[in-house]
């Protein structure tokens, strides 16, 4: 699995409300998270070097925000004019931007 590092650096920062949205109500700190994040970064994406506890984190937080981001379409979910996630090369403009559509979904 390619990690996008420019991604993942800008959720552990200036993103983390999204982390911090994803864990609420699941009983993990966002910055445990974040914690995973930094290893992750610090190791060059390198998922293999996680411990399998970390592994957990990574696959229940982190990997939907960077991989399985639903398109609100053009009028809110459901609407998407492709397959209904947003393509990877695209998300971390979509986080920078609030705006949470897909490539089908974008003017021109
Ligand atoms: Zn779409």
């Amino acid at each position: 699995m390619e990690l996008d590092l420019d991604l993942l650096a800008y959720l552990i920062t200036k993103g983390s409300r999204h982390i911090e949205d994803a864990v609420e109500g699941t009983g993990y700190l966002p910055k445990t998270v974040i914690g995973v994040g930094t290893y992750l970064l610090d190791n060059e994406g390198d998922v293999d070097l996680l411990t399998a506890k970390q592994k957990v984190t990574f696959e229940k937080f982190l990997q939907p925000l960077m991989f399985d981001v639903p398109c609100q379409g053009l009028a809110g979910s459901g609407t998407c004019q492709g397959n209904g996630l947003i393509e990877a090369d695209l998300l971390l403009k979509c986080y920078r931007d609030d705006e949470f559509r897909c490539r089908s979904c974008r003017p021109e």
